[in-house]
């Protein structure tokens, strides 16, 4: 109700604050995992197992085999803002790993039970260690907070349980659990994609099959193959540009070094050709290996393609872009997906370009195969 008597501002408590500062960040179980991935592949994994209980909203757990966590550093792993990755504001600006601000860990602590079981290759044994708001807290009630040792891989398995079981509203915000399933195999999907290396498997809890898997050491169409099926797989053509290429009209003479040229740029794609004619179309960018959005790209990619597929019909295009990190904003709120650099429009007009090279020599040699 309005009132005419101005009310008393008075602050909000700290631990409320921190829980809507979290929900910010993790919107839904697909939101946490996105995180949780990143971490995985920032520890150097090469094998990613995540298992899912209703959704991911009552149980969301990963287990990778990367570098792991020193025990030392499980007392403050989920304060907000500590991490390993980050140290002076000028390391922001050639950042190499997916986190760099510490927040992913400290807000998954303020809205779900958090607990980490982790091994380095020097530890001798696992540690296993549960937090709460930020901070550590005994796995069971009246234990102490201390991290237990116990038996377990080299690696890390992070779980987390109730997710949202202190903000109703986010809760209540969530979709059904096949949804909300969905949404995770997606966010797996794309990054198994980009990471053919990595291997990842998810299942739901209890189920003896899992419905996401790819090998490790695999090639890129191969993982698409596994993934998006055959169907796509058999119709890909491959596109390498970058800003070396000379552009079609001007023969530019760039002899920069590409560490040091800030222009400097490389795109490598996997575009389906004429032959193949989605519902939808399926895009897939990744940019310095964030998996990001823009549309304008995106409605570029369109425009290519609305001269060589019929009314109706979308291609399956997956681009992961390389450029300058200092073109690109990388203090984008983790959630903001949509992004926007330097040179933009050049460089997607140069990709577009090459990607119309590609598919037209595609379909001229296969008018050429059919004359033979
Ligand atoms: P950020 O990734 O931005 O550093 P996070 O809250 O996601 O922040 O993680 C905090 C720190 O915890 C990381 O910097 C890293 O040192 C450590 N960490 C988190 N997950 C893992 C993991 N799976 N393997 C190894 N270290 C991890
Ligand atoms: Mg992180």
């Amino acid at each position: 109700q309005p009132t005419t008597e101005p009310l008393p501002i008075r602050r909000l408590e700290e631990s409320l604050i921190n829980r809507i500062a979290a929900g910010e960040i993790i919107h839904r179980p697909a939101s946490a995992l996105k995180e949780l991935v990143e971490n995985s592949l920032d520890a150097g994994a090469t094998s990613i197992r995540v298992t899912v209980k209703d959704g991911g909203m009552k149980l969301l757990q990963i287990q990778d085999n990367g570098c792991g966590i020193r025990k030392a550093d499980l007392r403050i792993l989920a304060e907000r803002f500590t991490t390993s990755k980050l140290s002076t504001f000028s390391d922001l600006s050639h950042i190499r790993t997916y986190g760099f601000r510490g927040e992913a860990l400290a807000s998954i602590s303020h809205v779900a039970h958090l607990s980490v079981m982790t091994k380095t290759r020097s530890d001798s044994c696992a540690w296993k260690a549960s937090y709460t708001d930020g901070a550590l807290a005994p796995t069971k009630p009246g234990q102490s907070v201390d991290p237990k040792p116990c038996a377990g891989n080299d690696g890390t398995t992070i779980t987390i349980e109730d997710l949202f079981y202190n903000t109703p509203t986010r809760l209540s915000a969530l979709r059904s659990s096949s949804e909300e399933y969905s949404r995770i195999l997606d966010v797996l999907t794309k990054y198994a994609i980009h990471n053919p290396k990595v291997a990842f498997v998810c299942k739901k809890a209890g189920s003896p099959s899992p419905d996401l898997t790819t090998p490790s050491a695999s090639e890129t169409p191969n993982t698409i193959r596994l993934l998006y099926g055959h169907s796509i797989a058999k119709d890909l053509v491959t596109v390498a540009v970058s800003s070396q290429d000379p552009a079609e009209d001007e023969a530019s003479m760039d002899m920069d070094e590409p560490e040091d040229d800030p222009e400097a740029w490389r795109a490598e794609a996997h575009i389906t050709n004429a032959n193949y004619q989605g519902k939808k179309m399926i895009f897939l960018l990744f940019i310095n290996h964030r998996l990001v959005e823009s549309s304008r790209m995106k409605r570029a990619f369109e425009a290519v393609y609305n001269g060589i597929l019929p009314k109706g019909a979308f291609p399956f295009v997956y681009l992961s872009l390389e450029i300058d990190p200092r073109s690109v904003d990388v203090n984008v709120h983790p959630t903001k997906r949509e992004v926007h650099f330097l040179d933009e429009e050049v460089i997607i007009e140069k990709i577009s370009d090459a990607f119309t090279n590609a598919l037209t020599l595609q379909n001229h040699s296969r008018t050429f195969e059919y004359q033979t």
